[in-house]
């Protein structure tokens, strides 16, 4: 599904070439990104991706000097903010990878342009690639796709995860070296086979704490047409929802994959939102007193954020907290009541 901005991009876009190729992305506070693979012609065969080798899609491959002409005009009339670029594996990674390289060069070198770039790390490109691509982008990424390598082999090749998880160590390594602005991120895919939450969220809590992670991206599975998996049935978004509720909690609240509630099978419980079953799982911590709780608990409560803790102790500070009414006044929501005590 299109972005509007990115419908407008397309369709007010003069250079027609490009069309097909545009595909709808959002950075924070950047948008519309052009969002592209600078070839579609790939080598490898994930039975989930309709550019896999043994498709008869329609192939393409835009040279550097292309896209980056492309790109600059789109972004010279306002209709592209930003860049983010992958590709397929082309006659090797570290092909593929170059391209995507050369392209970077002539956009920071020989076309002055400072704004926005994402640049996918395909597998196997050799870490000196890597090292290079560090100094031109504002945001990289190495899409894990699954949460460990036996579920990644099913649908794709053997080893594959093992390589792309050394990737990403060495990436978080030189992230730490030479901060990137835009930070590392990755994306896993969600259905098409049978994961529980419970492990996408262990390795994503691993990622965020561990590699320093800026996002992860949860993909919802839909099959598609002329793959080889085209008649699995897609996933529900309402569970996509769910895992972003969790990931949040994971990455700006301190919460541990072990204090999410999950159903016998470890999905999390859709019923309720992932910081309600959370407050229903950790009963022990409930209700909270407002008068005393630090922020780090005050964040635990449904409903309250880290913007409303901070009104919280603002108001505390003047005098005690001790009916309802005060706190509506700062704006607090009702829903709040049956969590809290004064
Ligand atoms: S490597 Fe990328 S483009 Fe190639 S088949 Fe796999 S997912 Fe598709």
């Amino acid at each position: 599904m299109y972005l509007k901005e990115l419908e407008n991009l397309i369709n007010n876009v003069e250079e027609d070439s490009l069309k097909e190729y545009i595909y709808p992305a959002k950075a924070k506070g950047i948008s519309p990104i052009l969002k592209i693979l600078l070839t579609n012609k790939c080598k490898n065969n994930c039975k989930y991706c309709l550019n896999n080798a043994r498709s008869n899609c329609p192939r393409y491959f835009l040279s550097p000097s292309d896209l980056s002409k492309q790109f600059i005009s789109l972004y010279r009339k306002n209709l592209a903010k930003g860049i983010f670029i992958s590709s397929g594996i082309y006659k090797n990674a570290n092909f593929s990878q170059e391209k995507i390289l050369e392209t970077l060069y002539i956009l920071r070198k020989n076309l002055n342009y400072s704004g926005y770039i994402h640049a996918k790390i395909l597998p196997k490109t050799d870490f000196s690639l890597i090292e290079k691509i560090f100094d031109f982008a504002d945001r990289i990424s190495i899409n894990l796709e699954y949460p460990a390598q036996k579920y990644l082999s099913r649908v794709s090749s053997k080893e594959l995860f093992d390589d792309l998880f050394k990737r990403l160590k060495f990436l978080s390594r030189l992230n730490k070296e030479k901060k990137i602005k835009s930070g590392i991120t990755t994306q896993f895919i969600v259905g098409g086979q049978k994961i529980c939450d419970r492990e996408y969220l262990n390795l994503a809590y691993y990622l965020y704490k561990e590699l320093k992670l800026k996002r992860i991206y949860y993909s919802r599975f839909i099959p598609q047409e002329g793959t080889p998996l085209e008649n699995l049935k897609e996933e529900s978004p309402l569970r996509i929802k769910r895992l972003y509720e969790a990931d949040f909690l994971l990455r700006d609240y301190g919460i541990s994959p072990s204090q999410f509630l999950y159903d016998k099978e470890g999905n999390l419980v859709l019923e309720y939102d992932v910081k309600e079953a959370f407050a229903l799982k950790n009963k022990n911590l409930f209700p909270v007193d407002v008068n005393k709780a630090c922020f780090e608990l005050l964040i635990k409560i449904p409903g309250i954020g880290k913007e409303r803790a901070k009104r919280i102790i603002n108001l505390r500070k003047g005098a005690k907290i001790n009916s309802f009414e005060k706190l509506e006044k700062i704006g607090i929501p009702k829903k709040v009541k049956k969590w809290i005590k004064f």
